[in-house]
């Protein structure tokens, strides 16, 4: 009896339970066919127990059952009943008796729909956020940026006013900011007196408090009663602030945030609660203010630092643009002076291109400036005459100065004489920029030149017959044949005879100069023992050293030169008489040769060397500033050598034309009262360099 029992309680539970669950149940036969429902699957399906008894399940389910495989949650939907669709999760359980299946539905409709309505409400929320940070962002004014923050909230959150309340260092502030209803009192510009924001207040609010008031007076709202009053005068029955807080260097490198401001909104019609969405709403645009104050503080540094910038580029402009006025005028009037010239003056670069070119080129050569700017040499002045000006051209942009002459046929038609010189423009570290050309026109110079070597000329050759004539009448005289002279007589003829030899001296001397000047003779080189050169010229020169009582004596060597016996015998007596007669009794005179080692390793003539002659002697010696004038023609040290030493000042002269005839140099090296030497080059004859060798 007792088990009777326990299974008829057992029983009335199962029932109690089916009959009061608020899950669907439905019982099914094997055909899936309503044997059973309770009162909630009735509610689900929208029909009575009897209306459902019997029906297929499949008449309301979307999804069919599959038995075979039991599923223990299916989402689904219910078809069409009673005008409405709806969202059911089931689940399968078979065979809870013979031939009888359970199928357990709940209504995910309600659940689904608020799922929905959630969301909707947190995109709505977050575009609404969005719109609102853009339209803050979209400004870099600070005063453009809190307006739009008080604006938009306002309209977001429909409060009565909303305002932004900047927090002074003193404790008290003001509200710089305000969007109020038409019909509440404005507040902006109203300072706030230190009691209603007390200390404490601020600190909390630096921590980040937010305070959410629905009712001021309320007890639990805990505001003072002198900040009621003051809320008083503004009707304010609600309000919700949120701090404004600035991340600001505190301490060195250490960052912290300051209370800048409040945002505030009130309520003064009647009393709000303000939702949880408008809190965080309020929140976040607090932040957002709290980063435009950064962004605006930084922008505002990086106007100071774009202002004083500005000004120093405008004062360098400033200074730039005086110095170009300068450099212009200055320009200008090197370009007036350059045009002014009667020279041509041009600069060509490295690569040979004209760069610059003065008046006269239109002048001289009727060419254009664009026919010469930026053009090549060649181009300018065609090609023979680019041959016979390249070599200079090479050298000057090697480094070297180089002067030269050459006659040009100018826009006049007439040949002129010109003198070129080109100049190298050398940048640091030696490098060879271009050179500066100077050219003019030395055709007048070359006239007089060749009319006063012409008048030379002829004056001394119609001299010499005369000269001559004299010379021998005197020697006939001096040998008494006709007739003996007294003393006295014989002394006169002896200075009559001497001026003459000398006049004689000078005649030849002057014809000969100018016979090598104007190229007249050739210069008959061969190969000659420099030994022998100077054998000859001490026999020459013995007598005359024997008088004056100088030893002459020579270094032998086996050297070969490459040169005109006659006039290098001659440029050597020439320099051992200087030496005999600048030397004083008793000392020697020593003639030598040697290889010259630097000329021997110069690039272009490796294969030429050449050997250097020296005369050296123990005389007076000749000043350091001399040392090249007395090359020159009729240049003495001292005005009276002439007089005293018989010399005419043309010696060296004749010297340097011969050697340099050669393709030698000449100089002297002197030790003021210790003596002279005096040098040459000429170039070392080789068995390779020459053919025949055919020593004299
Ligand atoms: P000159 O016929 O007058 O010697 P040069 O042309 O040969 O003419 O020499 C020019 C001048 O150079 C001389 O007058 C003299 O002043 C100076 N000179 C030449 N050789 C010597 C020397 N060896 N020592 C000192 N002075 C010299």
């Amino acid at each position: 009896m007792a088990g009777v029992k326990k299974t008829t309680t057992k029983k009335s539970l199962f029932k109690a339970v089916f009959q009061n669950s608020t899950v669907a149940i439905a019982i099914l036969d094997s055909k899936d066919r309503i044997v059973e429902v309770n009162p909630a699957a009735c509610k689900l399906f929208g029909a009575g127990k009897k209306k459902l008894m019997g029906k297929s399940i499949e008449k309301f389910l979307k999804s069919s059952l599959d038995w075979q495989n039991p599923q223990e949650r299916v989402e689904t939907q219910l078809k069409e009943y009673q005008g409405e669709l709806k969202t059911v999760e089931y689940s399968q359980v078979k065979d809870v008796s013979s031939q009888h299946n359970l199928l357990v539905l709940r209504d995910l409709t309600d659940f689904q729909r608020q799922t929905a309505a959630e969301l909707d409400l947190y995109y709505q929320r977050v575009e609404l956020f969005a719109e609102v940070t853009l339209k803050i962002r979209q400004s870099l004014q600070l005063h453009e940026i809190l307006q739009t923050a008080v604006t938009e909230v306002q309209r977001i959150l429909q409060a009565d006013r909303v305002l932004i309340y900047q927090v002074f260092d003193n404790g008290t502030g003001m509200p710089i900011k305000e969007a109020v209803l038409p019909d509440f009192k404005p507040i902006i510009g109203i300072e706030f007196p230190e009691e209603v924001f007390p200390a404490d207040y601020r600190q909390l609010y630096t921590k980040g408090r937010v305070r959410a008031i629905t009712d001021v007076r309320a007890k639990n709202a805990d505001v003072a009663e002198c900040l009621i009053e003051f809320m008083d005068q503004w009707q304010i029955k609600s309000k919700l602030v949120v701090p404004i807080l600035q991340n600001v260097q505190i301490d060195q490198g250490i960052k912290g945030d300051r209370l800048w401001g409040l945002l505030i909104a009130h309520q003064c019609q009647a009393i709000r609660d303000w939702t949880e969405f408008e809190q965080e709403l309020m929140q976040q645009l607090a932040d957002q203010i709290g980063i435009a104050l950064l962004q605006s503080k930084l922008l505002a540094n990086l106007e100071g630092l774009v202002a004083e910038r500005t000004a120093k580029l405008r004062q360098e402009i400033n200074v730039r643009t005086k110095a170009e006025v300068a450099l212009r005028h200055s320009e200008e009037q090197l370009r007036l002076i350059a045009n002014g010239l009667p020279v041509l003056i041009a600069y060509v670069d490295c690569h040979q291109h004209y760069r610059f070119n003065n008046q006269a080129y239109q002048t001289w050569l009727a060419l254009d400036p664009e026919e010469i700017c930026d053009r090549h040499l060649a181009e300018v002045h065609g090609d023979d005459e680019y041959q016979q000006i390249s070599p200079y051209v090479a050298k000057a942009l090697e480094g070297e100065t180089v002067t030269y002459e050459r006659d040009l046929a100018l826009q006049d038609g007439c040949v002129h004489s010109l003198s070129v010189t080109y100049i190298p423009h050398i940048q640091q570290q030696n490098m060879i920029q271009g050179f500066f050309a100077l050219t003019s026109d030395i055709s007048d110079r070359k006239a007089i030149e060749r009319m006063k070597d012409e008048f030379i000329s002829v004056v001394s050759h119609e001299l010499r017959t005369p000269l001559t004539s004299i010379h021998s009448s005197l020697k006939i005289l001096a040998t008494g044949k006709l007739g003996s002279l007294s003393s006295q007589g014989e002394r006169m003829l002896k200075i009559a005879d001497e001026q003459t030899e000398r006049l004689v001296h000078l005649v030849n001397n002057v014809l000969d100069l100018q016979r090598i000047q104007s190229g007249k003779i050739t210069m008959n080189k061969q190969a000659c023992k420099a030994r022998d050169l100077m054998v000859e010229t001490v026999q020459a020169m013995k007598t005359f050293a024997q008088e004056q009582g100088i030893r002459l004596s020579f270094k032998p060597n086996e050297f070969v030169v490459w040169a005109d016996r006659d006039y290098i015998i001659q440029t050597l007596t020439n320099l051992v008489s200087n030496a005999i007669k600048f030397s004083p009794s008793n000392s020697t005179v020593i003639l030598s040769a040697a290889i010259d080692s630097q000329n021997n390793s110069d690039s272009k003539h490796q294969s030429i060397s050449y050997i250097t002659f020296a005369v050296q002697d123990r005389g007076q010696g000749i000043p350091q500033d001399r040392l090249e004038t007395i090359f020159e023609r009729f240049q003495q040290v001292d005005s009276s050598d002439s007089r005293k030493k018989g010399g005419t000042g043309l010696g060296l002269a004749i010297c340097r034309q011969i050697v340099e005839g050669h393709g030698g140099q000449i100089w002297a090296e002197s030790c003021f009262e210790q003596g002279s030497t005096f040098y040459f080059t000429l170039p070392e004859h080789k068995a390779s360099n020459q053919q025949s060798i055919n020593f004299s």
